[in-house]
Parts: C-alpha cells; structure tokens; sequence
C-alpha cells in the first residue's frame, strides 16, 4: 500500500538567504528570518561534524547483526558495539551516490532535532570509511508503518489516531525548529510495537530550511502539494513552508483511513480524484462526495479538508490534528451511505 518514491522529484534551487525583503515569495519577514536562522544553525553543526568524523571501516568498531531496511539511498543495519554491546542503528550511505554534504545535512538536521517522543534519536556519530559515510540512530524494531497498513481498508481507527497525533507532534517540533520536512510518507514512519502504539519518523535527507526554494522537476505523486505543481512564484522555485508538510500528513491520513490514495497526482484537470474533490470542497454538497471518501466520517472530513486544502495560506497546520482525536473518523460497517455529509457544512 500507500508506497510512492517522493525521492528526486524536487530539485534544491537555492536558498532564500539572498531574497529582497520585497520579494519573499509568499514568506514574512519573520519566516524568512526562521528559515535562515534554522540554515545558519545547520551550517555550523555541519562544520563542527566534518571535524569531528570518526574515521574508520564500519566493521572494526560494530557487528552487523542483521539488515533493517534498504532506502534509495542507502541501507540501514542492526549493529552492536563492539566493545560496549550496546544495539543501534546505522545507516550506511555509499560515497559513490552520497556527497559529504548531503550526508552532513542529513545526519546533522537529525542531530539538532534533539529529543522527540515521536522522532528517531540521533546519536552525535558519524563515520567516513573508504566507500561510505554512516551515522548511529537509536533502532526501531517493528518496521515500518506501510507492512501495517492493510489495502483498501488502513489501520484500526485507535491506531490511526494514535499515528495522526505522534506525527503531527514530531512535524509541529521539526517546524518550531525553522525546518519543513518534505517527505512524509509511511516508510519513514517506523512502528515501536506490533499493536502500533508508538512510532517515530525517521530519515531526514529532504529536511530543509524554510524558506529554501524549491522546484519539481518530476510528475508530482500524492504527497506532493499543489502550490508545488504551479508554477513557481520565484524563478528560482517556491520558497518551501510548513504547509507542504500539512498537506503530505493530510494524504498520509487519508491512507491510514482507507488503505489508498486519495489521487494519483493534485493536478486539476488531469487528475479526475482530484477534480472531485476540488468540486465537493466547492458546492459541499454530499451528493458530490467523491467515491474514494465514502466511509470517512464528517469529523474526518473536516480534519482533512484543513490539510488538503489547496492554497496554503488557508491550509491547516499540522497541529489542527489535536482537535479531531477521539471521535469517529471512519463509518463503520454498512453505515457509509447514511452519513455523507459535505466537511463544510
Ligand atoms: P533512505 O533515506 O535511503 O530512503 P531510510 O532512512 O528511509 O533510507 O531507511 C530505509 C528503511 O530502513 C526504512 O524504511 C526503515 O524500514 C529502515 N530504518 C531506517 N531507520 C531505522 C531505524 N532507526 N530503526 C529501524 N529501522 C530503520
């Protein structure tokens, strides 16, 4: 289910440090300021790691106990210590399709994130072998949230709220960080527990600054918003905002619900799922209720029509999510006709 490669389909043009005041692109003063605070940071972090890389063939100094995943990028072991005993992550990313920057950023945007309930801690060591650079994260031993999701039908409600509530904490401290995510989707999402009780987001290789322009260079998938797929209000791209975010955890929602995509792509006139939507949000009328939402409730209408809404100044935040916990999100059995009621009314 709900696996779509979001990887390469965005392009860094730039960062808005170089933006006239009067040519924001859409940004306030305040965001840009965050966004190029939250960069400044990240530089010298970045500076501070390069020095302080342990160099060394990864084999020497842990036992791989055995694979936990294979990303695009690289692939992340079950290792111990080899003196100390003590179990981690690591994920491996080869030189030969990883530079030394990309692997700073993602290793230390990982690192100024400090400790989250709801993200994966990151343990200051990184590590340049010949071929490779890798970093320890503390190890997350129920996979990933996509083997939880069953097709067409989602999660059980209580865990799909319990998901809704830990992303949406972790998105919301990644934002009050100067930072936007930009790759929500159920593989970065790894499972705590087998009733999925807990999880954490991991793998912050997109993770950029607010603010940082950005523009698509691929078709668009699901989690991608719309504001990405105009064009761009900047030459060099859009500058990025926590809205992008909104809307991805809006869509992964949607999946934990139904065990599908909303659409394939937020592109109007191409896409007929996303036109019905465009028109149901438009009249609010529950005969236009698109097929793909039959069986949400009203409650998880009006969540949803908050974090899909198209223009992102009007999008809600991702915290909107507390409000919406503990009432029905999905009809149950046989009741989906009887309450298809328009989220707006
Ligand atoms: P990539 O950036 O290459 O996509 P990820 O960081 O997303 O790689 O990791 C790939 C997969 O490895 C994840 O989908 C997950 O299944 C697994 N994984 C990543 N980090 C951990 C961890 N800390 N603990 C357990 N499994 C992990």
């Amino acid at each position: 289910m709900p696996g779509k490669q979001s990887d390469e389909e965005q392009v860094e043009a730039g960062a808005a440090e170089n933006l006239a005041e009067e040519d924001l692109g859409g940004l306030t003063a305040e965001e840009l300021r965050q966004g190029q605070e939250a960069a400044l940071e990240l530089e010298d972090t970045m500076a501070l790691s390069a020095q302080t890389l342990v160099r060394a063939e990864v084999e020497e100094l842990y036992q791989q106990v055995r694979p936990l995943g294979q990303g695009r990028f690289g692939r992340v072991l079950l290792v111990t210590h080899r003196q100390k005993g003590t179990t981690l992550a690591l994920k491996e990313l080869p030189k030969a399709s990883t530079s030394l920057r990309g692997f700073l950023y993602e290793f230390c945007v990982g690192l100024s994130l400090g400790a989250h309930p709801a993200i994966v801690t990151a343990y200051g060591i990184g590590i340049e072998s010949a071929t490779s650079y890798s970093f320890l994260t503390e190890p997350v031993l129920c996979g990933d949230l996509i083997a939880f999701i069953q097709p067409k039908v989602g999660l059980p409600q209580p865990a799909a709220q319990r998901c809704a509530a830990q992303l949406a904490a972790a998105l919301e401290h990644i934002h009050s960080r100067g930072l936007v995510y930009r790759d929500i989707k159920p593989e970065n999402v790894l499972v705590c527990d087998p009733a999925c009780q807990r999880v954490k987001l991991t793998d912050f290789g997109h993770t950029r600054p607010r603010g940082t322009l950005l523009r698509l260079t691929g078709p668009p998938i699901p989690y991608t918003a719309p504001e990405l797929c105009c064009p761009p209000p900047l030459p060099e791209g859009l500058p990025i905002q926590p809205a992008l975010d909104a809307w991805a955890l809006g869509v992964l929602l949607f999946c934990l619900l139904t065990g599908y995509f909303p659409w394939d792509q937020p592109l109007a006139e191409a896409d007929p799922f996303y036109d019905d939507f465009l028109v149901w949000q438009a009249t609010g009328q529950p005969q236009d209720r698109p097929q793909p939402w039959f069986g949400l409730t009203p409650v998880a209408d009006s969540l949803l029509w908050g974090l899909l809404d198209p223009h992102p100044r009007k999008r809600s935040p991702v915290g909107s999510v507390r409000d919406f916990l503990g009432r029905p999100w999905r009809q149950r059995e046989g009741e989906a006709e009887g309450v298809a009621e328009g989220a707006g009314q």
